[in-house]
């Protein structure tokens, strides 16, 4: 049996999010907050406590339970919120679990991939003091790495590179060859472009000539790890590709669009062989019914809805371009699509297009995006949903085998995780040997995996 995978999501609490990107993150959840948090607010961070209050008196069950997810008192350990998503599917505190009655979703997630965000590069913070209520990004990264041991075999990390840090690249090395780290996310919208030599890119990037030293890196560092003897490892890249965006804290939403343009990655995807999931398929703005008043500006809405036709038909025609029967390269997640789940005939219409796109073989995988989709829905409603609507027929490509093609460069998991599960083991930082038969009976897919020479 393959393994279900969710090819997004973030494993993340608030001692990973300063206070200015918590509050983003309640802004887009609701319209009602919003309208009592001004923009100045958000940014100046001060006004968590009373936000937190605020979603109390409003009732709204989904962001209270959400945001009782994020403390990270709830965080960790055994039926902490980390164990309740690999074990139940539900990132929620065990209290909200109790209180709904738990029911798994009628399909069981074996595999997440935690995609890492650098909010703090994101929100211009130089130096991390607790006061802005979060953790140095190095100790972000181990304790992803120690979730990864914690479940082995269900967990495979993202690293999140934001080339204007300054050690992007020496933490990169650390989070790949000694973390287990199978893959980068990248995220444009929190203020550069992809490609450090492309015209467009150079202008904006030259404010800041370490963005395109480190990029400059990274399709290196890509580069020379694909062609190490030996143990050559593929790294698969996440690339945000919607309107809506955790953005670059001084950016506005339609600040981010030249950035996000997934035309971006043409020439760097042709040079450099990238492998690239195009997160959230351009999202689901196209569904949006908007009226167009020719003489006025065009509003938010409109904006958004054409970005996201564009950037799905982009996408297809990258996919198009770099993938054949035998080598795909371009694949897209679609993480965070909600608001298919609004009502029947947008259900309907989203189902459409998306069973389209598999019948004509295009790579999609499934993605919740969860916490980020904790606020409107549960993970089970939202899997559940896709389960029901997906044609048989290409389910098991949607839910397993075209995430394990974008993960597993050749049918392998690659050497550095391979690596990272046997030291973790040998130096006594895991209970049990993963690689023993009772480990690996209960991951079956597993076996078939493993390059055998090495480490059967
Ligand atoms: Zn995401």
């Amino acid at each position: 049996m393959l393994p279900t995978i969710d090819t997004h999501c973030h494993l993340m609490n608030f001692d990973y999010l300063p206070d200015q990107y918590t509050k983003h993150l309640l802004r887009n959840k609701s319209e009602l907050l919003a309208k009592f948090i001004e923009e100045e607010e958000l940014r100046e961070g001060t006004k968590l406590n009373s936000i937190l209050k605020l979603v109390d008196e409003i009732g709204d069950n989904n962001l209270h339970k959400m945001l009782n997810a994020l403390l990270p008192k709830n965080f960790w350990g055994i039926n902490g919120v980390i164990d309740n998503l690999v074990k139940k599917g539900e990132f929620l505190s065990s209290e909200y679990i109790k209180e709904s009655g738990f029911q798994p979703g009628e399909r069981n997630v074996n595999i997440y991939v935690p995609l890492m965000m650098d909010f703090i590069v994101g929100s211009n913070i130089t130096k991390v003091h607790n006061s802005d209520g979060v953790i140095p990004y190095v100790l972000q990264l181990q304790e992803i790495a120690h979730i990864s041991r914690t479940y082995p075999w269900q967990i495979f990390p993202f690293f999140a590179f934001h080339p204007r840090r300054k050690n992007a690249l020496t933490l990169l090395r650390l989070a790949v060859e000694q973390n287990g780290f199978v893959g980068i996310k990248m995220y444009p919208a929190m203020g550069f472009y992809p490609d450090f030599r492309g015209d467009q890119g150079r202008k904006n990037n030259e404010i800041d000539p370490i963005i395109n030293k480190n990029l400059e890196g990274l399709y290196s560092y890509i580069a020379e790890m694909r062609t190490k003897k030996d143990e050559s490892i593929v790294l698969p890249i996440n690339a945000h590709a919607q309107y809506h965006a955790t953005q670059g804290i001084d950016l506005k939403p339609g600040e981010t669009l030249d950035f996000t343009n997934v035309m971006n990655w043409d020439s760097l995807i042709r040079e450099y062989d990238l492998k690239i999931n195009f997160a959230h398929f351009g999202g689901t703005d196209f569904l949006k019914r908007t009226s167009i008043d020719k003489d006025e500006e065009k509003s938010e809405d409109e904006i958004a809805k054409e970005f996201s036709k564009n950037t799905t038909d982009n996408i297809l025609a990258l996919m198009n371009r770099y993938n054949s029967e035998n080598n795909k390269q371009i694949f897209a997640d679609l993480s965070a699509h909600s608001y298919c789940l609004k009502d029947g005939n947008i259900t309907t219409k989203y189902f459409s297009h998306i069973n389209y796109y598999l019948k004509e073989g295009f790579p999609l995988m499934y993605g919740s995006d969860l916490p980020v989709i904790a606020g409107e829905t549960t993970a089970k409603d939202y899997i559940n949903t896709y389960e029901k609507n997906i044609e048989e027929e290409y389910k098991e490509n949607f839910f397993s085998k075209n995430a394990l093609e974008f993960l597993f460069h050749e049918n392998t998991i690659p050497a550095n995780y391979l690596n990272f599960m046997k030291f973790s083991f040998d130096y006594g930082y895991m209970d049990e040997d993963p690689f023993s038969n009772d480990v690996i009976s209960k991951h079956r897919w597993v076996s078939e995996y493993i390059q055998k020479n090495l480490y059967a």
